[in-house]
């Protein structure tokens, strides 16, 4: 069966305000190695990838040489049907590195615009300005690409209805075939957490944060960029295949510093520690740091709990498909209650449900409870 890979890069050239994602500051050498370390990980799948995602971290921060290691590993696996996703900032992305994509098959690229105001970027802590954001796309397209992401953050300390109207209002006449919107949150042991608790920065409330959602939403979909789940929207037909396999449950295999993969039940965690990771890596060592092995019904549980974050939601035929068990006997005490609340609905033959547009706004609580 073809997998879906993730491989983490776990370098940035400096952390964000906000971000809790496993990465160091970037150095050549050390990428070099941990380049040489996954390239040699990849090689051993010997297998066909039905997706592949470059993520970080920042990908685009690494050297073409360093890239084309990864590259050449990867390769082998590629058919003409996988989906190959690279993450992008915009300071990092040259005009030779979209070019060297492209000739290795990367055929999605999403960009880390995260704002069109550098006031808001700034605030973030990220080192680009809209400038970079708008010189990467060009790139993009001058190399070949017909399939850009951009990603968005909104909810920013100080910023107001019309900022966010506008940041997504110039997303969408950018000729990208997917957008991204998230709400900033404030994530402990961050920069932005640290602030917000000394009372440096307001967060916006929720009531005003899930007006901002709405409107999102509905300015998207004036230019055919379709919810598909809870923070994405495509032009129909532009759906990241990765993610959708996230959201489906589906298995990958995660390779890198920090990285998950998701195999037989079993989910593990790669150490995130990049100097102990080359080390065990060379050593022949196991990178994994921890297991959890999950029990028929958590999987099933896990499931429900992924797919509802979707627009299509969950058909109870296809759930019992890949969890063999009936959905509304797992999950019927939490159901009828939203279902009061009227946060989901069914489908018109009573054989599934999905998240109503309220519903949406309480995506994360549905989905928690379905735990
Ligand atoms: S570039 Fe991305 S991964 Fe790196 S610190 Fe910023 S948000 Fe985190």
């Amino acid at each position: 069966m073809l997998k879906s890979l993730y491989v983490h890069i776990p370098f940035c050239r400096k952390k964000c305000e906000y971000c809790n994602f496993y990465s160091v500051p970037y150095d050549e050498q050390l990428a070099q190695e941990y380049c040489d370390c996954i390239a040699k990980e990849i090689r051993l799948l010997k297998t066909e990838f039905s997706t592949v995602y470059l993520g970080g971290g920042t990908p685009s921060v690494l050297s073409i040489k360093q890239l084309q290691r990864v590259f050449n590993a990867i390769k082998p696996g590629l058919s003409t049907d996988t989906e190959f996703s690279i993450e992008c900032n915009p300071e990092s992305l040259t005009q030779d590195k979209a070019d060297l994509f492209f000739s290795y098959g990367v055929n999605r690229v999403t960009l880390g615009a995260q704002s069109f105001d550098d006031n808001f970027i700034q605030k973030l802590g990220r080192i680009h300005s809209i400038d970079d954001t708008f010189r990467a796309i060009s790139f993009l397209k001058q190399s070949g690409f017909s399939n850009i992401g951009i990603d968005l953050i909104f909810g920013i300390y100080g910023q107001f209805f019309d900022d966010v109207i506008k940041d997504v209002s110039v997303a969408c006449t950018l000729g990208v075939q997917h957008i991204s919107a998230y709400i900033l949150s404030y994530e402990e042991n961050t920069p932005l957490c640290f602030k917000m608790q000394r009372k440096e920065v307001q967060p916006i409330s929720d009531a005003e944060v899930a007006d901002m959602y709405q409107s999102v939403v509905a300015v998207l979909a004036k230019s055919d960029y379709l919810r598909y789940e809870v923070s994405n929207f495509a032009i129909n037909g532009y759906e990241s295949k990765h993610n959708l396999n996230y959201w489906d449950n589906g298995e990958y295999v995660g390779i890198g510093a920090g990285a998950v993969g998701y195999l037989n039940g079993i989910r593990s965690n790669n150490i995130a520690d990049v100097p102990a990771y080359i080390a065990r890596s060379c050593a022949g060592e196991s990178v994994i740091s921890e297991f959890e092995s999950l029990s028929d019904v958590d999987r099933a549980k896990e499931t429900a709990a992924f797919k509802i974050r979707t627009a299509v939601g969950i058909s109870f035929k296809w759930f019992f498909d890949v969890t063999g068990f009936d959905f509304m006997e797992l999950e019927n005490g939490v159901i009828e209650s939203f279902a009061e609340q009227g946060f989901i609905e069914y489908y018109p033959d009573n054989d599934g449900i999905k998240l109503t547009d309220k519903g949406f706004l309480f995506a994360d609580s549905v989905s928690m409870e379905m735990l």
